[in-house]
């Protein structure tokens, strides 16, 4: 026959179990994605196009900027060459030059501007690279802590888990199908000790006719408030 006793022996195995199992779980999770490498990689690859684009960008503006600049200088030479001489078209010529001018003035600014954000960008990504290369080294130590704690905690459940039938082979079937049954609807809990009068399980008080029930150890009894099979040191 199932006694109280072994029941809550199996339990406390069951509890340490579940603990050794929630860890195990926790090291696989952290093992398949908790690396920072992988967000710091994209991060990279990101900026890097940016700085691809802002690169491009500048090219183009430098050879725009060149373009008015030969351009101004033609106007500049039509205009004090003394070939024109017309007030009309000297005056048209003076806006013209002018306006490329001022278009000149505009490229060479825009080219400061995105040679100040190159350099930020270049900055930004020497830094980064640094920052993946500690995070590597750091990610290579801690996968391996994580294997070796991994290897640790399947050893221990095999163990635990072995120790887990030598147990259930004495249970009776009903008995075992009754506990796993309340440890599944009662948070883990199935069987509850018995102090002070108290189910520990629900903190309820016990009618002191179950509590001699209890005592006597002859029957199981569960405890009329919350359901659990009782059990007392
Ligand atoms: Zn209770």
């Amino acid at each position: 026959m199932t006694t109280v006793r072994q029941m809550f022996a199996l339990q406390e195995l069951d509890i340490i179990l579940d603990r050794v199992q929630n860890e195990r779980t926790k090291a696989e999770t952290e093992l398949n994605n908790g690396d920072s490498v992988g967000m710091l990689e994209s991060q990279l690859e990101r900026d890097s196009e940016r700085l691809q684009e802002s690169e491009t960008q500048r090219q183009t503006t430098r050879l725009e900027a060149e373009t008015q600049k030969e351009r101004s200088e033609t106007l500049n030479t039509q205009l004090y060459g003394g070939e024109v001489s017309n007030p009309r078209d000297l005056e048209s010529l003076e806006r013209e030059a002018n306006n490329v001018r001022q278009l000149v003035e505009k490229h060479e600014n825009t080219l400061i501007e995105i040679t100040v954000r190159i350099d930020d960008a270049h900055h930004k990504r020497s830094e980064l690279e640094s920052k993946l290369n500690e995070a590597r080294a750091a990610w290579q130590i801690r996968q391996s802590e994580l294997q070796a704690a991994i290897k640790a905690l399947n050893e221990e459940c095999s163990g635990f888990e072995s120790q887990r039938s030598k147990l259930t082979e004495v249970l009776d079937p009903t008995s075992l199908q009754h506990y796993e049954t309340l440890r599944k609807s009662k948070g883990g809990l199935a069987v509850a000790k018995v102090e002070r009068g108290l189910c520990q399980g629900c903190r309820m008080s016990l009618p002191t006719h179950q509590q001699q029930s209890v005592r006597s150890g002859r029957q199981t009894v569960l405890c009329s408030s919350c359901g659990r099979i009782l059990f007392l040191s």
